[in-house]
């Protein structure tokens, strides 16, 4: 037995450190890792159980040509002729990039670099656009650089937790661990915004079951308040930020507290304290996650968000900052490289100067010079047959796109389908024309940033099994062999983070707040030894913000009229994770501990929406929408609001034919992020 090697998580966000002890050819013990800023030497049951799902079970070990057993040389030249031969044939635009929040850092570097670099098209984006694109469109707007203004030590130092649209106790358990050693070590207080009560409202203050699609009626109605009780910081505004001439008139009169309250559907006398909690306690943190962002409204909630810590200064301070917590491990890494297909690369835009910057660095004359499909549009174009080829790396969009039916659809009608991933059979590698073996986590190495920015090592543990390939070596073979052979030219994932580094301080003098320039020239040695290390310390704190004229902005966001439940489809479908599970299971799956938690998939229902349509407590029901159906097994409880349904999303055609939430939610989108609204589906229940 060797010593621990330091690594993090393969799951959640948090992005929690451990030290991880090899004790065979594919067992590990884990503990928590106590130096890692992120948990301190806590991890939850997801982390704790990482060593029982090291095994080689399920796993693709071989690349493979139509479903037959294929040489690494015959699949990546399979892939880069049919790339390169759609290109000359269709243009850049006919090919795509569907990645994922799984890949590290440096993998996401080079698959961005490819797509927007050398292909020429924008089309990569990612499923981190399923989860948390809203609030980097919100972010955009109000800051003008995707920044996550907060940290994990807020925590230690706020005396307000406000957690809008998030079950942390379940989807972020580290983080709720610290809210509540903060509770009990300094009697912070906490408030809950969330339509359904969950586990995370056990130990709330006060918990707001709001309407769903209502955050910005509430914020702005904060907004409001604070305008009335004198509480907007307007020698900080005038300092830092701007406030359109129309703004006040737009959301500062917000309603008054009653109309709020009505159109929030929550008891007037817990808005007024909620609103007085927040008067009271200037170091507030505001953390928000899918709740916000999964909504047709993303954006403009994220903003309503931002508008009240903004018009009160309550930002750039200690303990004070609202907190975008993301979903999966690398999602902040692809933002950083451009994963996004609404990015270029290194926290820039499609601006004329930074095409020209970026041209420049990577050696291209080929740049993408403006933004590519997201995700939904994505698989819409496939469908219509304007993209001819696609490349899916680590993520399993058959399952977990909004209408995952037409999703299917469009890949059993893609000419072309690459799936590279490290399960041999997903319902997406189904449709696949050729898979590639990658890496998974204890094999990998390279780097992941979580939630709170900090940037961390992701350390091989085991050998590569099989004839498995990191997933940087995967996209850089098919590069070179494409015809960018100096391009691609790497060695080992140091290589590519000092590009990465690289390209983040080139030409950037301070206009961006993403800058490991010092990292430019890192050695490998040092590379592998790397620490934690957070980028911007503590952002805005001199109150300047990266927009053109260094000034934050308000932006004027106003609650829409919501449309009245359908009579064909009364009830509203909401959707999300369960604690011991993880997106479709391949690895949570593995372990015996994590599957006791919750053994199906079950949707909940108010027992008063249950007993008109005869469905008891253990029943089986019939949800569907008009994308589709499934069947799940109910279960009763009055933490649901009235009219409103929940069912998990982590079920698939690999487990279980009922239970499938990924058929049921429509494809529409925010309009500024392309965020999938799957929080508020209409929907229909019956007994089977
Ligand atoms: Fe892993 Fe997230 Fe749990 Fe931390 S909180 S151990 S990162 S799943």
């Amino acid at each position: 037995m060797g010593a621990a090697i330091r690594t993090t998580c393969a799951y959640c966000g948090v992005g929690c450190g451990i030290a991880a002890t090899v004790t065979g050819e594919r067992s590990v013990t884990i503990a928590g890792d106590t130096e890692h800023p992120a948990n301190h030497g806590r991890l939850c049951s997801k982390g704790t159980h990482l060593g029982e799902t090291t095994s080689l079970e399920g796993r693709l070990l071989h690349p493979e040509i139509n479903g037959r057993r294929a040489s690494w040389d015959k699949a990546l030249d399979l892939v880069a002729k049919r790339f390169r031969d759609t290109i000359a044939r269709y243009g850049p635009n006919s090919v795509a990039f569907y990645v994922s929040g799984q890949l590290l850092t440096e993998d996401y570097y080079v698959a961005n670099k490819l797509m927007k670099g050398f292909i020429g098209s924008a089309n990569i984006d990612t499923n981190s656009r399923l989860c948390m694109s809203s609030a980097v469109a919100g972010h955009q707007r109000a800051f003008g650089e995707d920044v996550v203004p907060a940290s994990y030590d807020d925590l230690d130092e706020t005396d307000l937790v406000v957690l809008v649209g998030s079950n942390t106790a379940w989807c972020h358990p580290v983080v709720y661990q610290r809210i509540m050693a903060a509770r009990a070590e300094r009697g912070a207080k906490l408030v809950v915004i969330d339509p359904r009560r969950t586990e995370t409202c056990a130990d709330a203050d006060l918990h707001l079951a709001i309407r769903p699609g209502t955050d910005v009626a509430l914020f702005n109605g904060l907004l409001a308040h604070c305008r009335t009780e004198r509480l907007i910081d307007e020698t900080y505004l005038s300092r830092s930020v701007d406030v359109p001439d129309d703004f006040w008139g737009k959301v500062g009169e917000g309603g008054d507290l009653w109309s709020v309250a009505r159109t929030c559907d929550v008891p007037p006398a817990d808005l007024r304290r909620f609103f007085d909690l927040f008067a009271a306690n200037p170091r507030t943190v505001t953390m928000f996650s899918q709740g916000v962002n999964q909504s047709l409204r993303g954006t403009d909630q994220v903003n309503a968000i931002l508008n009240v810590h903004l018009a009160t200064g309550r930002i750039g301070k200690p303990g004070a900052a609202p907190f975008s917590i993301t979903g999966q491990p690398n999602a902040m890494g692809g933002r950083e490289v451009g994963g996004l297909a609404s990015t270029l690369a290194a926290h820039m835009d499609f601006a004329p100067e930074n095409v020209a910057r970026v041209a420049r660095f990577w050696g291209s004359d080929r740049v993408a010079s403006k933004p590519g499909l997201k995700a939904v549009d994505l698989f819409r174009s496939i469908a219509e047959g304007r993209i001819k080829a696609l490349w899916v790396m680590a993520t399993n969009p058959a399952v977990s796109m909004p209408d995952a039916g037409a999703v299917r659809d469009a890949l059993a009608a893609c000419p072309f389908v690459v799936v590279s991933d490290c399960i041999s059979d997903t319902d997406t590698g189904r449709f696949a024309h050729v898979k590639l073996p990658a890496a998974g986590w204890g094999e990998k190495d390279g780097t992941v940033t979580n939630s709170e920015r900090t940037i961390s090592r992701q350390r091989r543990l085991f050998d590569l099994p099989g004839e498995a390939k990191p997933d940087w070596w995967i996209i850089k073979e098919v590069g070179r062999r494409m015809g960018w052979v100096g391009e691609f030219a790497y060695s080992r994932p140091a290589d590519i983070y000092r590009e990465h580094a690289r390209l983040s301080t080139y030409g950037n003098d301070g206009a961006r707040l993403f800058d490991i320039g010092h990292h430019s020239a890192i050695g490998n040695a040092d590379y592998d030894a790397m620490g934690p290390l957070r980028w911007g310390e503590k952002p805005f704190a001199d109150g300047r913000f990266p927009t053109p004229n260094g000034r934050a902005r308000l932006v004027p966001v106003m609650q829409m009229t919501l449309a009245a439940p359908l009579a064909k489809w009364p009830l509203t479908l909401n959707t999300g994770r369960y604690r011991d599970q993880w997106h479709s299971m391949t690895r949570t799956g593995l372990s015996p501990k994590l599957g006791t938690h919750r053994r199906e998939p079950l949707v909940e229902i108010h027992p008063e929406d249950a007993a008109p349509r005869g469905i008891g407590e253990g029943d089986l029901a019939r949800i569907s929408t008009p994308q589709g159906e499934s069947v799940f097994r109910a279960t009763l409880n009055t933490d649901q609001r009235r009219g409103e349904i929940f069912t998990p999303i982590h079920w698939t055609d690999r487990q279980s034919t009922g239970g499938r939430t990924g058929l049921l939610p429509r494809p529409l989108v925010d309009p500024h992020s392309g965020q999938p609204g799957f929080k508020s589906t209409p929907a229909a229940a019956c007994r089977v």
